[in-house]
C-alpha cells in the first residue's frame, strides 16, 4: 500500500480508471430481479444508446460479463471457423496478446512485425491484400489504441487501404482503451467487430466485455464453425432482443453503464475526444518540453490521446520510477510491459480526467523520476503542460440537453 494514505489516490494507469462519482453511486444498489417486467426498461434504452457510443446505427451491441479479452474471444469464434486466415500487426503486449488468442483458438495467423512505437500500417496492408488473389484472409486485425506503447493507427485508412484492394475481408478492431475516448466510427469505417471492455473510456470497474458486429459479421456468424458457449452470440441475441440475458447478468455494472454513457453523451462525445486531446498534448509537452525526454511512439502520427509511454534515459530504471511513485508520492503509473519492462513508463490519461488531475500526474512523476537519479528540473513538466493549457482550454461545444 503507498505511504501516504491521506487524500486521494493518484490512479494513472491506462485501465482500470477512475470511477466518477455518480457512476460510483450508481453502482451501490440492491441486487434485483433480471427476469422482471420491467427490467428491459433499463437494458432496451441501454442497448440501444451504446449504439451512439460505436457509432452505429446497423450494427449490433453485445454486454457479457467479462473483460476486453473476453470480448476479443467472443468476436472470433462467433465468426470465425478454425484454420481460416487473419491478418494482424504486432507492435505492444495488447497487439501480441491477441495475435496469440486467434493462434491458441486454432486459427491461421499472419502475424507482421513492426517496430514498438509504430502501429498498423495501412500501405502494407494494401499490398498484401492485393496480392491475396484467392481471398484467403477472413479477418485483418487494427489495434487502435496500443495500451503498451501509448500508439494510436489510423482506422480509416486501413478500411481505405482494404477497400482499394477491393478485399472482402472482415475489419476487426481492438478498441479496449480507445472506444469513448478517442473518435471512433463503426459504420463510417466498416468495423465490423469492435472490441472494447467496461473498464477504460466507460469509467467502470472491470467486469463487462463490450463489443459490436456489423451485418457482416452477423451473416459470418450463421457460418462459424469456431466452438463457443458462455460467449454465444445465438444466445445473446434471442434473448436480448427483449431486454433480457440467457445468464444473469452484473445488474449493477448495468445500472453504472447507464450512468457512464449518460455522462459521455451530455458532455458529448466530440467533447469527451477533445478533452482527451488536451490532456494528452499537456502530459507530451512536459515530457518532450520539460523534461526533455522522448516517447514509445515514434513521432505525432502514432501518439495516442488516451496514454503516453515514457521512455527513462539508459542510465535509469523506469521500475524505480513507478515504484517510488507509488510507495512516496501516492500515484499510480503504468508499467513497461514485456520488452518495455524498465526502459518505459506509463502515464494513462482516459476516462474521467480534466487537465489539473493530469498536473499532479506530471508533478508526481517529476518527483519520482528526480528520486531515482533522472536530471529532469522540477517544475518543468507542468510548466510546458500549462503554458499549452493556457492557450488551448476552450469552452466545450454545446453538448446534448
Ligand atoms: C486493456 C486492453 C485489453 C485487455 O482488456 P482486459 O479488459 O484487460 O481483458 C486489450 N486490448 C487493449 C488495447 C487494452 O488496452
Amino acid at each position: 500500500m503507498p505511504r501516504t494514505k491521506t487524500g486521494r489516490h493518484h490512479l494513472f494507469i491506462p485501465g482500470p480508471t477512475n470511477v466518477p462519482e455518480p457512476v460510483l453511486n450508481a453502482l451501490h444498489v440492491s441486487s434485483e430481479d433480471m427476469r422482471s417486467a420491467d427490467f428491459p426498461q433499463l437494458t432496451l434504452p441501454l442497448f440501444k444508446d451504446l449504439k451512439k457510443i460505436f457509432k452505429t446505427t446497423k450494427g449490433n451491441v453485445f454486454v457479457f460479463p467479462g473483460s476486453g479479452t473476453g470480448a476479443w474471444e467472443s468476436a472470433i469464434t462467433n465468426t470465425m471457423s478454425p484454420g481460416e486466415k487473419v491478418l494482424i500487426f504486432r507492435f505492444g503486449q495488447f497487439s501480441l496478446l491477441w495475435a496469440d488468442m486467434f493462434k491458441r483458438l486454432g486459427l491461421d495467423v499472419d502475424v507482421r512485425d513492426v517496430p514498438w512505437g509504430t502501429g498498423t500500417p495501412a500501405e502494407k496492408i494494401e499490398k498484401i491484400l492485393k496480392k491475396d488473389k484467392n481471398h484467403k484472409y477472413k479477418v485483418v486485425c487494427v489495434t487502435q489504441n496500443e495500451t503498451a506503447t501509448g500508439v494510436s493507427s489510423d482506422v480509416a485508412a486501413v478500411r481505405k487501404a482494404m477497400n482499394a484492394a477491393k478485399h472482402p475481408a472482415m475489419l476487426f478492431v481492438d478498441g479496449v482503451s480507445s472506444i469513448a475516448s478517442i473518435d471512433f466510427r463503426m459504420d463510417q469505417w466498416g468495423v465490423d467487430c469492435a472490441i472494447s471492455g467496461s473498464q477504460k473510456g466507460f469509467m467502470l470497474p472491470a467486469g463487462l466485455a463490450i463489443l459490436a458486429a456489423s451485418p457482416k459479421a452477423l451473416k459470418a456468424h450463421k457460418k462459424a464453425q469456431l466452438k463457443r458457449c458462455f460467449y454465444s452470440w445465438e444466445d445473446m441475441l434471442a434473448t436480448n432482443a427483449s431486454g433480457y440475458f440467457p445468464y444473469t447478468p452484473p445488474t449493477p455494472m448495468l445500472r453504472g453503464l447507464r450512468v457512464s454513457i449518460d455522462m459521455l453523451l451530455d458532455e458529448g462525445l466530440e467533447n469527451v475526444f477533445a478533452r482527451h486531446h488536451r490532456i494528452a498534448e499537456g502530459v507530451r509537452q512536459a515530457v518532450k518540453e520539460g523534461w526533455g525526454l522522448k516517447l514509445c511512439a515514434k513521432g505525432p502520427k502514432w501518439e495516442s490521446d488516451t496514454v503516453s509511454a515514457i521512455i527513462v534515459p539508459k542510465s535509469a530504471d523506469a521500475r524505480k520510477v513507478i515504484a517510488t511513485a507509488y510507495g512516496k508520492y501516492n500515484l499510480a503509473l503504468g508499467a513497461g510491459l514485456n520488452i518495455l519492462a524498465g526502459k518505459v513508463f506509463r502515464i494513462g490519461h482516459l476516462g474521467d480526467l480534466n487537465e489539473l488531475q493530469a498536473a499532479a500526474a506530471i508533478t508526481g512523476a517529476e518527483m519520482a523520476m528526480i528520486d531515482s537519479g533522472i536530471k529532469v528540473k522540477p517544475g518543468s513538466g507542468v510548466a510546458a503542460a500549462s503554458k499549452y493549457w493556457l492557450k488551448n482550454m476552450k469552452a466545450p461545444k454545446k453538448a446534448r440537453k
